[in-house]
């Protein structure tokens, strides 16, 4: 089974406890919410579920608390069809929990415990090894420890599996290795705003950053840029390209980054030769689909209901 995983994610797992209230509570304050849901999230979590719903074998390496949340993370897993051996369960931490209060107004107060995430280390990447190595791309972020995201990375880079780093959420001081250690660095405005100190509104200035962050290292930078698409740039050939996306009418942005990385991974791993520009080009028209419905996972899309020519 292990042998035929293409994508490997190594990330976080977390779990979303959404009430939505008139306003947000005043500190000591208790108001009355209309409606409470809980949702699947995670940057790694999302990104590797995504890919799995375009067809890719995926494996994901997480930690999650031997709890309710975690127990039912691993179903979710399941239920999309990633490999879960490597997803250990601990009892030293709770499973990483998101709690948000959404306003009518739409603004939200957001409190993260990163829990079992933070767990993760060099142990579980060396059980996770013989697939890192044999996978065809491994996805690393932010949300666990840095140093386990940047061993994942080099093992992977020594084994010439392609690494994707997405650089979220944005630390200002990341450490430079983490540029040499990815085939493509993925971010999106903010982000490299943050990385690079230079304000990041327009297509021309996502171009000027990605040439910056490119220069630090990565084989190939990719800066998204929400309903304008995204920029690509590849040090073979450093002219930034604007990779437009088509209009929709967009209902909830929450997650696309990461539908749009889960479906690079999910190209990189099936057609290898694919233009990077083009792999871009259809993961900006998933990651579309992703906006049009509410929710994270609840709105990434399945490969039978994408057009034919995305595959
Ligand atoms: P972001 O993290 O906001 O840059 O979004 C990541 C990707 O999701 C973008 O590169 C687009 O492909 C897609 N996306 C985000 N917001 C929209 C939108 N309003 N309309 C269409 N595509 C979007």
């Amino acid at each position: 089974m292990t042998e035929e995983v293409s994508v490997v994610v190594v990330g976080s797992c977390m779990t979303d406890l959404v009430s939505q209230a008139p306003r947000l509570p005043k500190a000591g304050e208790t108001i009355h919410g209309q409606k409470f849901f809980i949702g699947f999230g995670g940057k790694g979590a999302n990104q590797c579920v995504q890919a799995a719903r375009l067809g890719a074998k995926t494996a994901m390496v997480g930690k999650v608390g031997k709890d309710f949340f975690g127990n039912n993370y691993i179903q979710n897993f399941k239920d999309n069809g990633v490999y879960t051996a490597f997803v250990e369960q601990t009892s030293e931490a709770a499973t990483g929990a998101a709690s948000i209060i959404v306003n009518d107004a739409g603004e939200n107060a957001i409190v993260i415990v990163a829990g079992a995430n933070l767990l993760l280390g060099d142990e579980e990447l060396q059980r996770a090894q013989a697939t890192l190595e044999t996978a065809k791309v491994l996805v690393c972020q932010l949300e666990i420890s840095p140093h386990a995201s940047l061993q994942a990375l080099w093992m992977a880079q020594k084994s010439n599996v392609k690494t994707i780093f997405n650089p979220a959420p944005a630390i200002p001081d990341l450490h430079a290795d983490f540029y040499k250690a990815s085939d493509i660095f993925c971010c999106n405005e903010s982000e490299a705003e943050l990385l690079t100190g230079c304000p990041v509104a327009t297509v021309e200035d996502a171009g000027r950053v990605g040439l910056e962050l490119l220069n630090r290292g990565c084989v190939s930078v990719i800066v998204t840029l929400g309903p304008q698409g995204c920029v690509v740039l590849q040090s073979t050939d450093p002219t930034p390209k604007h990779i437009p996306t088509t209009k929709v009418t967009s209902v909830d942005t929450t997650g696309a980054g990461d539908s749009f990385i889960g479906a690079l991974a999910f190209y990189i791993s099936h057609y290898p030769t694919m233009p990077l520009e083009e792999m871009a080009r259809r993961a900006n028209l998933i990651a579309a689909v992703s906006v049009q419905t509410t929710g994270t996972q609840t709105s990434y899309p399945f490969k039978k209901d994408l057009p034919a020519e995305l595959f």
